[in-house]
């Protein structure tokens, strides 16, 4: 075990405010090396965005600090204490398999963790190897970065190391190591874990951190730590929203995988939904459903009142207060979340004002949606080119009885037909992380080490909303259809 801390400085700027956190919070971890670390991967736009030199990164040094074998200046590596439930269940976790390098200082003076994933045990690391699998660190890449196109609030993955060692799961794969970064990594996990072992005051300080962080515009307002709340519930109902808008599911919606900066993270067995239906799970380990499509609001309604009860002491000093409080702003989630699904839902429907009878227009569409089995994507796309062919759905009476109504609610707002369309393509993405061209692309690079098919996929990922002719034929379906397609978690 070394802890040497690299001379080429690739434009590291690090801070490490975590580890003034209450001791308890954290664990300064020591290096676990690796034997031959290569970078398969890097995000140029990203690296530019943090000061990161490309070139320097991707030196023999740079990469040293991508595999975890060296440090860069001024980190002070640490594995985080947090808890969980998981599946609807209770345990103690923490970063069993990643590493906080520090907090990395942009030239524009934004903060974001830069974690290590895949960068060995710690002691949260239960029974694990606190090892990564070379694909499942390319998919988290490939979603991640596929979200942040799609302008979903979320992590970015900055590179993709591979170690020049196995991890043995099912067979042997290769080990990796994917450069996460994030606003921070404060989850709802970490207050259920602080709530359940630390004391007041250390439950006061984190919660004093995560508004310094994230919330720092207080504005006067009386309960801070109500108002702290009350954000990270507005964050959710926004992040959500945005997820069911683009047919995202998370699969494993564990409190300990809620960010409360209210970005996506943690993508193990997540999917895109192909045909519209709510009743969706991609998840092999996910049996009963819990995490499926349609489910998702409300479990992130569930996983908020355990953030809810994990502020109680803060929120009042008389506790039937506090959880009057908390019952209050929770049971806003569900207005919350709506407002902003129907607000995305007008813009894929190109309807700029608001009318009594649009909720049913969407929901009347879904539901025609559902019994065609209609792709959920390209029926809106349909929609927003004004293209006829190739959807079943577009067959049927009822469909037709819905597309006049539509239309003629569009000819009931001020706005013109070619900006209704202006706003629909916006709205509508070309393409999704399509679960067949994901593994395709997995594929290649894990068998092969061809890092080409990923690239391409990546790059008409970068901007979904350009529908440019290159993104055509990453919009065509799967031959495979929702309930054949299974992830798994990503080990
Ligand atoms: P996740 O499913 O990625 O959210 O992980 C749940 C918990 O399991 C976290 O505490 C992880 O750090 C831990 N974990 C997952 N994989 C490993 C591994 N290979 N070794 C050690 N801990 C792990
Ligand atoms: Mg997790």
């Amino acid at each position: 075990m070394t802890t040497r801390t690299a001379t080429i400085n690739a434009g590291w700027h690090l801070d490490n405010s975590y580890a003034r956190l209450p001791k308890s919070l954290f664990t300064r971890l020591k290096l676990n090396p690796v034997r031959s670390p290569k970078v398969v991967i890097i995000n140029q736009p990203l690296a530019k965005s943090l000061g990161l030199d490309l070139k320097e990164l991707q030196s023999t040094e740079g990469t040293e600090v991508l595999a975890g074998n060296q440090i860069p200046e001024g980190s002070l590596p640490l594995a985080q204490a947090y808890a969980g439930h998981q599946f609807g269940h209770f345990t103690l976790l923490g970063d069993g398999r990643a590493l906080l390098l520090g907090e990395q200082i942009t030239p524009t003076g934004e903060r974001f963790d830069i974690q290590l994933k895949g960068s060995g045990r710690t002691p949260y690391s239960r029974g694990g190897d606190g090892r990564a699998a070379l694909g499942p660190m390319l998919r988290e890449y490939i979603i991640s970065e596929a979200m942040y196109g799609l302008g979903v609030a979320t992590t970015r993955s900055l590179a993709v190391v591979t170690t020049g060692e196995a991890v043995i799961r099912e067979t042997h794969e290769s080990g990796a190591i994917l450069t996460r970064v994030a606003a921070s990594h404060l989850r709802v996990g970490t207050f259920q874990y602080i709530s359940k072992w630390g004391s007041f005051d250390e439950l006061r300080a984190l919660a004093d951190y995560t508004l310094q962080r994230h919330f720092p515009d207080l504005d006067g307002h009386e309960n801070p730590y109500l108002f702290l709340l009350q954000e990270v519930i507005k964050g959710q109902a926004a992040l959500i929203a945005k997820w069911q808008l683009v047919g995202f599911i998370h699969g494993v919606m564990n409190t300990d995988n809620m960010a409360l900066s209210g970005e996506t993270i943690d993508y193990g067995p997540c999917a895109f939904m192909d045909n519209y239906d709510p009743a969706t799970v991609f998840s092999s380990i996910d049996t009963h459903g819990r995490y499926a499509y349609g489910n998702q609001p409300d479990i992130a309604a569930w996983n908020l009142a355990r953030f809810a009860e994990s502020l109680l002491p803060l929120l009042h000093v008389n506790q039937s207060q506090a959880a009057l409080l908390a019952e209050d702003a929770v049971s806003d989630f569900t207005m919350l979340y709506r407002n902003n699904w129907l607000a995305g839902m007008r813009k894929k429907l190109g309807l700029f004002n608001k009318e009594m009878e649009d909720e049913s227009l969407i929901e009347d569409l879904l539901a025609l949606m559902k019994k065609y089995r209609a792709d959920y994507i390209n029926t809106f796309l349909v929609l927003t080119f004004d293209k006829t062919e190739d959807i079943s759905l577009y067959a049927a009476i009822e469909f037709t009885q819905w597309y006049k109504r539509w239309q003629a609610r569009l000819g009931r707002q001020q706005a013109s037909k070619a900006e209704s369309q202006q706003l629909m393509r916006s709205s509508n993405p070309a393409l999704i992380p399509r679960n067949h061209r994901v593994e395709e692309a997995l594929q290649a690079a894990v068998k092969q080490g061809d890092y080409s098919v990923m690239e391409k996929l990546l790059n008409v990922l970068a901007d979904p909303y350009a529908h440019t002719s290159k993104q055509v034929e990453y919009a065509l379906l799967p031959k495979q259809s929702n309930g054949v397609y299974k992830t798994f978690c990503g080990t």
